[in-house]
């Protein structure tokens, strides 16, 4: 069977576009936007990376000691409170948590590509009841298929819980600004791309108010203070959300439309 895979990226350095994808994998039929908010009951972030490719972690943290992971976790909270079924999210915090897989050697990396390595090395396959997210960090850039993407962060495989993060890119976004910023970058990166994953914007889960960006960006959201905005002013943007976020100890970075989607679907 031949399936649409539809390829949602975050860049922060330049123009990007979501890039349609075709591949001849098939999809878990669990893994749908209608089965995360209506029948699973847990939410698993399995994480791995490339050896060298490390993701922040232990050491890195936000506010009072709060561990950068719980970024995640809380804004994959935030899209669920109030709603009748809340799963358990099980997000890793610490290195050991995480799986060291050996270095792979590519400098660039296709849909295909990333695929085929979390087939090899994920170990949660999402079922009625349990959704394993798959989060890899590679070396190298994306190749959307077409050519490399080198102002690419991260891309979520559409159809499926499979995110790439690209650690080169996220160590760039430290240069010449502020050292907080390449933790930022990644965190913000991860809630984006789990965020599609889900089914943000109009990318499976309704809209309650039209906010879907409207200038050709993709399943975005059209308010420059949301993740889930096409972030074409990257770094500024981003040092916009670390400081509200100082300010405000809120670590959520969806904006109230977003949460909306999640909440009343
Ligand atoms: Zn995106
Ligand atoms: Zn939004």
């Amino acid at each position: 069977m031949r399936l649409f895979l539809l390829i949602t990226c975050l860049a922060f350095f330049g123009c990007g576009k979501d890039e349609d994808v075709r591949s001849s994998r098939s999809l878990n039929k669990y893994e749908t936007t209608k089965n995360y908010f209506t029948v699973s009951t847990k939410l698993t972030v399995e994480v791995a990376y490339e050896s060298g490719q490390r993701p922040y972690a232990d050491g890195s943290t936000i506010g009072a000691g709060i561990p950068i992971w719980q970024i995640l976790d809380e804004n994959l909270n935030a899209l669920y409170q109030g709603r009748a079924q809340l799963p358990v999210i099980v997000v890793p915090k610490t290195h050991a948590e995480m799986k060291e897989l050996p270095v792979q050697g590519k400098t660039s990396w296709t849909p295909e590509d990333i695929l085929k390595l979390s087939e090899k090395y994920r170990t949660g396959r999402s079922s009625a009841t349990e959704t394993y997210f798959w989060v890899v960090f590679l070396d190298g850039v994306f190749n959307d298929g077409k050519k490399d993407q080198p102002s690419t962060v991260g891309v979520s495989l559409g159809g499926t819980t499979v995110v790439a993060i690209f650690k080169e890119v996220v160590r760039q976004s430290g240069m010449s600004a502020a050292g907080f910023v390449p933790l930022f970058v990644e965190q913000a990166t991860l809630v984006h791309e789990i965020g599609h994953a889900l089914g943000l914007v109009d990318n499976g889960l309704p809209m309650n108010e039209a906010h879907k960006d409207t200038e050709g960006h993709g399943a975005h959201c059209n308010n420059d203070k949301c993740v889930m905005y096409w972030l074409n002013e990257g770094r500024s943007d981003l040092i916009q959300f670390a400081i509200r976020m100082n300010q405000t100890g809120n670590v959520v970075m969806f904006d109230q439309n977003c949460l909306n989607d999640a909440r009343n679907f």
